[in-house]
C-alpha cells in the first residue's frame, strides 16, 4: 500500500498541533475520515435530504434506497446471512445496552452471565443494570498476566445457569486479539443452545476480517466510527432466528406494525429495532468508508498494520525504563504502555506538545488497571494511514521526553 498517496485521502493528517505536524495514534479511539466519507455526508444534505420508509416522494425513496444498500454492504463485510440481520445502532455501547435491555426478558432470578476481567465498560456496565433488573448474577472470566483471557477457568464458570456470554474480540485497552471463536466452541458444547454468545468487536472491526458465522456468535457488535466511518452509527448483528423472537428495546415510530390503544403488534426484525428516526447521512458515510476500505483490500490493510505493530513493539521494547502492558503474542491496532514510575497522563500531555496524539488513563476499562494495579496506561494505536515515519517520530519523540519523566 502507498501510504503517502493514501494519508493524501485524510485531509485532517496534514494538519499541524502545537506548530508540529500531526502524528494521529489515538485510533483505537476514533479514526480520520477519508474525503469520499465527508463528501458523502454533504452530499446527502445537499442533494436527498428526506427521511426513510416513510415517503412516497422521489427522494424519500432515493434516500431509503441508499439507506437500505449500506445494509446490504455490511452484511457482506462481515458475512452475515441476510442483512435483515444487521440493526443499525449508535455504536457499540448502544448495541450492548440494546442486547442487555432485550435479553433481560429470558433473565430468572440467579441466572448468570459472563464478562472477563478486561472489558470496556459497555460490555460490563449494561450487564450490570441487567442484573439489578432481573437478579442474575454478573461472573468474571479472568484475564492472564500477559492480558488473555484465562480459558482454564471457562469450564468451571459455565454451569447451567449461565445464559449470556459477552467477550470483546480484541481488548481495547491492551490490544490483544482473544480467540474467542474457541471460547465460543467450547461453550456451545457445554451448554449447547442455552445460552446467547456475544462479541464486542469494536476493535476487532479495524483489524481482523470478521466473519460473524465462522466466529460463532450469536450477536456481534461493533462502532463504524472506528473504520473510517462517521461517529453516531453503528451495528448489532444478531442471528435472523433469535432477532425475530426478542423482544424490542426502544419504542416509536417504525419498530411497530400496528398500534392501537388496546394493543401494539411490533415490526419484523431489523426494523423491530430501530425506533424512531435514524442517522442517515451517517449511513449513507458509513458505506463509503466499506467502499474505500475493500478498495485498498483488507488484506492489505491486515498485512500492513501488522507490520505496523511488530515495528512499534521493537521500538518501544528497545526504550530503557518502558514497560509493556498486555505482552500476548497476537496483538492488533494498539499497545499500552508505561515509563518508569511516570503518570501516563504526563506521557500524553509531553507527547501532544510535540505533535504526537496518544491516550492515556483507564480506557475505559478500570478493572483491568485494578488487575495491573496501574493508574492508567499510555496507548498508542494504529490504522491503515498509520506509516514507519509515523512510528520513527513517536519513538524518537518518546527518546526526548523519557528523561524528562525520570
Ligand atoms: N467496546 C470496546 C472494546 C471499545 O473499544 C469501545 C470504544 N472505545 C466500545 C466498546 C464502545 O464503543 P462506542 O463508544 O463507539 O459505543
Amino acid at each position: 500500500m502507498d501510504i503517502k498517496q493514501i494519508k493524501k485521502d485524510f485531509p485532517i493528517l496534514d494538519i499541524k498541533v502545537n506548530n508540529k505536524p500531526l502524528i494521529y495514534l489515538d485510533n483505537a479511539a476514533t479514526t480520520q475520515k477519508p474525503i469520499p466519507v465527508i463528501e458523502a455526508i454533504s452530499e446527502y444534505y445537499q442533494k436527498y435530504n428526506a427521511n426513510v420508509h416513510r415517503g412516497v416522494h422521489a427522494l424519500s425513496q432515493i434516500a431509503t434506497d441508499k439507506f437500505e444498500a449500506v445494509r446490504e454492504q455490511i452484511k457482506n463485510f462481515i458475512n452475515a446471512k441476510e442483512s435483515s440481520e444487521i440493526i443499525y445502532t449508535r455504536g457499540t455501547t448502544e448495541s450492548l445496552n440494546l442486547l442487555a435491555t432485550s435479553l433481560s426478558h429470558y433473565l430468572e432470578e440467579d441466572d448468570e452471565m459472563i464478562v472477563s476481567e478486561s472489558e470496556h465498560h459497555s460490555n460490563i456496565v449494561p450487564w450490570q443494570m441487567a442484573c439489578e433488573r432481573t437478579k442474575a448474577k454478573l461472573r468474571v472470566l479472568p484475564i492472564n498476566e500477559d492480558g488473555t483471557y484465562d480459558t482454564s477457568k471457562l469450564d468451571s464458570l459455565v454451569n447451567e445457569k449461565t445464559k449470556i456470554l459477552s467477550l470483546a474480540q480484541v481488548s481495547n485497552s491492551l490490544g490483544i486479539i482473544h480467540d474467542i471463536k474457541k471460547i465460543f466452541q467450547r461453550v456451545r458444547e457445554i451448554k449447547q443452545r442455552n445460552i446467547f454468545l456475544i462479541a464486542d468487536g469494536a476493535q476487532g472491526i479495524p483489524h481482523l476480517k470478521v466473519d460473524v458465522q465462522d466466529l460463532g456468535c450469536d450477536f456481534y457488535c461493533f462502532s463504524a466510527h472506528k473504520i473510517y466511518a462517521p461517529m453516531g452509527i453503528g451495528v448489532l448483528y444478531g442471528k435472523k432466528e433469535l432477532l425475530e423472537k426478542m423482544h424490542p428495546y426502544q419504542g416509536g415510530g417504525e419498530m411497530i406494525k400496528e398500534v392501537t390503544f388496546a394493543k401494539t403488534t411490533y415490526n419484523v426484525a431489523p426494523y423491530r429495532f430501530e425506533a424512531g428516526t435514524p442517522s442517515v447521512a451517517d449511513v449513507i458515510g458509513f458505506g463509503k468508508a466499506l467502499e474505500y476500505i475493500e478498495q485498498l483490500n483488507f488484506d492489505n490493510i491486515i498485512a500492513h498494520e501488522d507490520k505496523i505493530m511488530q515495528y512499534a513493539t521493537e521500538q518501544l521494547e528497545s526504550i530503557e525504563g518502558l514497560r509493556i502492558i498486555g505482552n500476548a503474542p497476537h496483538k492488533a491496532g494498539a499497545i499500552s504502555f508505561l515509563v518508569g514510575k511516570s503518570h501516563p497522563f504526563d506521557v500524553g500531555t509531553l507527547l501532544d506538545q510535540l505533535g504526537i496524539a496518544i491516550r492515556t488513563g483507564h480506557h475505559c476499562a478500570q478493572p483491568v488497571m485494578q488487575h495491573y494495579n496501574i493508574p492508567g496506561t499510555a496507548r498508542a494505536s494504529f490504522a491503515l494511514y498509520t506509516d514507519f515515519e509515523d512510528i520513527d517520530i513517536f519513538i524518537k519523540s518518546l527518546k526526548r521526553i523519557v528523561p524528562m519523566l525520570q
